[in-house]
């Protein structure tokens, strides 16, 4: 498996102007898809320049910098690791210079042949500067160009290779090129914007550029872009849909738009399904900000109970949920969110969340709202519990982490110290979601992954 895991966020642009700044707001627009690493690399017509720099946006790709960088066709990349696989040398887009050009690529996904493929290849005396899957599809990209100068062959025969999930941004001298692979677990859309096209992780993105949404990228497209259109190269053949569940439920932002679906829009169907399966009486509805509002604005609509923010969150604290010991992540999770003790004194109260993963999260709020006075504290939650390791992408790695691993419902329940704890059905999630429960991946649900993994059920025997 890839050393660090990463459910990153990618872009690409080919305009008539340069790309730099674009590029650089873009990416700030995704930056909840990862706060590790960020980097842009521009084509200036001879050379590809990168800059790239540790932490946000922001600070990692300094705006005179990017100014610096002259060019009409650029890639960028957000990363987001676990701790541990820090370092500003796994930050992306990677660059090489080969015998064509440069090459430069940047990724959101992970792997699951990763280790194979590397040590195949390092059998064959090839060297890897970083721990990154990322480079590893650009070595395979190049080693296919050093066979035949056709690049999107190139990209064609990597992804023949690669199993997992990816969402790529490849930029090959002034080309800019997007590919989503075959089960397409992870978002990646097209977009016109002034002067050309761009591509993004997320709609939204494009929304932000001020530029007009064309269409997802279909799993198994390679999609090149340039100032004047697009061409897409679709994959021959039919192949199984997996989209990752978790984007629409936790990860992208609400105002995105993921294979016609709006992630607002189905975190409310969320909620007003968890409603009907899981009701209670109460006197108001709370979400856990940022991520279980939208579940929790549907769950109030459906039940008609009053919805409050009974909860302030401090906006400029980190992520808790990275740290690398439960006592960091317990002490971090009680400064981040401060109950408002007029909103919860005396009240009933439920507080709805998109998942539990380790039960840090609610154990501590739960607590604080009865602190502030709670009668009763009700607990629900838009996925349903999370049991099984995720390998394409979203940080949920050992078994023995999820709560749910260890506890029955009402044992989960009794550990998080709420009144009442409800899940939404598996079948509701895939109803809010819309889409066939076979077009999507819920592994981290149901244990059954979607590509062959050691140890795992596979999906499709
Ligand atoms: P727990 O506290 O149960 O370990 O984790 C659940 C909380 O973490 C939820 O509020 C959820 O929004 C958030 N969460 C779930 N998955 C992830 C993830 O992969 N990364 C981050 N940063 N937060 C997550
Ligand atoms: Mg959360």
């Amino acid at each position: 498996m890839a050393g660090p895991k990463h459910s990153c966020g990618v872009v690409g642009i080919s305009a008539g102007s340069g790309v730099a700044h674009p590029l650089r707001t873009a990416l700030m627009i995704l930056q909840h898809r990862g706060q590790e690493s960020a980097g842009i690399s521009v084509f200036d017509g001879n050379w590809i320049e990168s800059v790239r720099g540790d932490g946000l946006v922001e600070a990692a790709i300094p705006a005179d910098r990017a100014e610096s960088l002259k060019g009409t066709a650029g890639i960028g990349h957000v990363r987001y690791a676990t701790t541990g696989s820090k370092g500003v040398i796994n930050a992306q887009p990677i660059t090489v210079k080969i015998a064509s050009g440069m090459l430069s690529v940047a990724h959101n996904g992970d792997i699951t042949n990763f280790s194979v493929l590397r040590d195949e290849y390092m059998r064959e005396g090839r060297t890897f500067l970083t721990d990154s899957d990322s480079e590893l599809i650009l070595k395979l990209i190049s080693k296919h160009l050093s066979e035949d100068p056709d690049i999107v062959k190139a990209i064609r025969a990597a992804m023949g290779e690669l199993d997992g999930a990816y969402s790529l941004a490849v930029l090959y001298n002034g080309r800019v090129f997007a590919a989503r692979d075959p089960f397409g677990f992870h978002p990646i859309c097209l977009g016109k914007v002034e002067g050309g096209h761009m591509f993004a992780s997320e709609s939204t993105a494009i929304d932000a550029l001020k530029g007009e949404f064309i269409r997802d990228i279909q799993p198994g497209e390679i999609c090149e872009i340039t100032r004047d259109g697009y061409v897409i190269h679709a994959m021959e053949g039919a192949h199984p849909h997996s989209r990752c569940m978790f984007e629409w439920v936790y990860f992208a932002r609400p105002d995105s738009v993921i294979d016609g679906r709006e992630v607002y829009e189905v975190r409310k169907r969320i909620g007003m399904v968890l409603a009907r399966e899981c009701p209670a009486d109460v006197d108001l509805v709370m979400p856990i900000p940022d991520s279980g509002r939208a579940h929790a604005i549907g769950y109030a609509l459906a039940a008609g109970i009053p919805y409050e923010e009974g909860f302030m969150k401090n906006r400029f604290a980190g992520r808790t949920f990275i740290l690398p010991e439960q006592k960091l992540r317990e002490a971090a999770v009680s400064t981040k969110m401060i109950p408002i003790r007029s909103t919860v004194s005396g009240k009933r109260i439920i507080i709805i969340d998109d998942s539990i993963v380790r039960g840090t999260t609610l154990k501590i709020l739960v607590s604080m709202l009865r602190d502030a006075g709670a009668k009763e504290v009700h607990v629900r939650i838009g996925s349903p519990p999370i049991i099984a390791p995720c390998y394409y992408g979203v940080d949920m790695k050992t078994r023995d982490q999820f709560i749910a691993n260890h506890y029955s419902i009402e044992g989960i329940r009794e550990q998080i110290g709420a009144d009442s704890l409800g899940y939404i059905s598996l079948g509701g999630l895939v109803e809010a979601i819309g889409m066939p429960a076979d077009e999507l991946c819920l592994a981290c649900t149901n244990g059954k992954y979607p590509t062959c993994i050691k140890g795992e059920e596979y999906r499709f025997s």
